[in-house]
């Protein structure tokens, strides 16, 4: 299974991306991901890379390329993956094409998770983690218990969220016709359980 996960801050892209891994039994492979952990290296793409990241911007097209051929060529990916945060860009997907044509390993599917704009603002809004347990709630449709130490993400906050989903709005303008020209594109109804979303995906994946 070679897919492609797209879906907005606070759409459930996480989740779902957790479950397919485990259901496939192929690797998430994230470029947001692979750049922290080469910021905790302290490694010089790290370096390069920091900065860019802080500032929400992204790292250019030659760096994130680079790291997924890298990274699909190794051997866990033989039989498939999970492209999550990549691509971001028209020649980033141009860029994966060729190189999955050359390894005549083509994609499966590009599934995007459609959830509405004033959905997402407010699950990101809402959510909070406990700091103590890691786990994540929401305000409204998971409260927390009064015990919990809830942190409020600084990515979460109002202004930031929407910021980065009028981000997310412009990369998937270019995106989509890109995927739904190549006949790869399915959309996914995002609102309801985790597993009601996880069975459209599926069911999505065999058409
Ligand atoms: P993410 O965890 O996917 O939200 O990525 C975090 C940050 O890493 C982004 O805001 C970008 O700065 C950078 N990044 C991750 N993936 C890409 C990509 N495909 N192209 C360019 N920058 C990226």
């Amino acid at each position: 299974m070679r897919l492609i996960l797209l879906g907005a801050p606070a759409s459930g892209k996480g989740t779902q991306a957790a479950v397919l891994t485990e259901k496939f039994g192929v690797p998430k492979i994230s470029t947001g991901d692979m750049l922290r952990a080469a910021i905790t290296a302290g490694s010089e793409l790290g370096k390069q890379a920091s900065g860019l990241m802080n500032e929400g911007k992204l790292v250019p097209d030659t760096v994130v390329i680079g790291l997924v051929k890298e990274r699909v060529s190794q051997a866990d990916a033989k039989n498939g993956f999970i492209l999550d945060g990549f691509p971001r860009t028209v020649p980033q997907a141009d860029a994966l094409d060729a190189l999955l044509t050359g390894l005549g390993t083509p994609l499966d599917k590009v599934v995007q998770i459609d959830v509405s704009r004033d959905l997402l603002e407010e699950r990101a809004t809402l959510r909070r983690t406990d700091k103590r347990t890691g786990h994540i709630y929401h305000l409204k449709y998971s409260p927390p218990p009064s015990d919990a130490e809830l942190e409020h993400r600084a990515d979460d906050q109002p202004e930031t969220v929407k910021k980065r989903l009028d981000q997310y709005d412009a990369m998937t303008a270019a995106l989509l016709p890109h995927y739904e020209k190549l006949g790869l594109l399915r959309r996914v109804d995002g609102v309801g359980s985790p597993s009601e979303i996880t069975s459209r995906i599926l069911a999505a994946l065999d058409h």
